[in-house]
C-alpha cells in the first residue's frame, strides 16, 4: 500500500484492514462510508483483483445446482470477469501513458461491466449454502418484515422481480444507507438498474450460465429452488452487518 492511500485511510479514521472488502463470508465491506461499495480484494501492491475461492465444494449444492454448472460458473465465468476487470484497468493505464483517450469510453464501459460482474459473483457464492433456504431470523428478519411487510411478501416480490429481469442480470437485495432500509432490485447485465450507494447483501444470478444445464429455459424453477433450498440468510445477515458498520 502506498503512503498516500495509508494517509487517506488515516484521515478517514480507517485502518488498512478496512480495505479487505471481501472479508468474512464474501461480504462487501464499506471502505470509506457506509454507502460505499468496493467489491474487490485490494492486494498489498494496490489495485490487483483476484478470484476468491468457492466457499464450498463444487458439488456441495447438488441437486439444486450441479457440479458442472458451479465449476464452469466459478472457474470460467467469474474468473473471466476478474481477468476483464484487470485488463480494463491495465488498458486504461496504458492509454493514459500513451497520451490517448480514444479508447477510454469503451474501456470505461468494460470496467463497469467486469467490475460489477466480479462484485456480484463474489456475493453470489456467499448468498448460498448447502441446505440453505428457509427464512431469515434476527435483525435481518425484522428488517425484512419492516421494509417488505412480511417474509412472504418479500419472497413473492423477490421471485417476481428476479424471474422477470430482462435478458441477463441479477435479483439483488441491498441495504440502502440513506434511508437506512432494504431495497430489492432487478439488475440488468451487471451494471444497469441499481440504487447508487446501496450495498448488495444477497444476490441471485439469472444469467443463463447460472442455471441452463440443469433447468434449461425454466428460470422460474431455478429462482424458486434458490429461495427454497439454497439461499444463505446467515451470509446475508453477515453482509448486512458489514454494510451497516
Ligand atoms: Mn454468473
Amino acid at each position: 500500500m502506498d503512503v498516500t492511500r495509508r494517509e487517506l485511510l488515516r484521515q478517514a479514521g480507517l485502518t488498512a484492514g478496512a480495505l479487505s472488502v471481501f472479508g468474512a463470508g464474501g461480504c462487501v465491506v464499506p471502505v470509506v462510508a457506509p454507502s460505499a461499495v468496493a467489491g474487490v480484494e485490494v492486494g498489498a501492491t494496490g489495485g490487483s483483483y483476484t478470484l476468491p475461492a468457492l466457499p464450498y465444494g463444487y458439488d456441495a449444492l447438488e441437486p439444486h445446482l450441479d457440479k458442472k454448472t458451479l465449476t464452469l460458473h466459478h472457474d470460467k465465468h467469474h474468473a473471466g470477469y476478474v481477468r476483464g476487470l484487470n485488463a480494463a484497468l491495465a488498458d486504461l493505464a496504458k492509454a493514459d501513458a500513451g497520451g490517448s483517450v480514444a479508447l477510454a469510453p469503451a474501456l470505461t464501459k468494460a470496467l463497469a461491466f467486469h467490475g460489477s460482474g466480479h462484485v456480484y459473483h463474489s456475493i453470489y457464492w456467499a448468498s448460498m449454502r448447502p441446505g440453505g433456504g428457509g427464512r431469515p431470523t434476527g435483525g435481518l428478519g425484522k428488517m425484512i418484515d419492516r421494509d417488505f411487510g412480511s417474509y412472504a411478501a418479500f419472497a413473492a416480490r423477490f421471485a417476481a422481480v428476479t424471474k422477470k429481469v430482462a435478458g441477463s442480470g441479477w435479483g439483488v437485495l441491498a441495504y440502502e444507507p440513506l434511508g437506512g432500509r432494504l431495497v430489492l432490485l432487478g439488475v440488468e447485465k451487471h451494471e444497469n438498474v441499481f440504487f447508487a450507494g446501496a450495498a448488495p447483501i444477497m444476490v441471485c444470478d439469472v444469467w443463463e450460465h447460472a442455471y441452463y444445464l440443469r433447468y434449461r429455459n425454466d428460470r422460474g424453477a431455478y429462482v424458486d429452488a434458490f429461495l427454497q433450498h439454497l439461499v444463505d440468510w446467515n451470509g446475508a445477515a453477515r453482509c448486512l452487518k458489514a454494510a451497516m458498520s
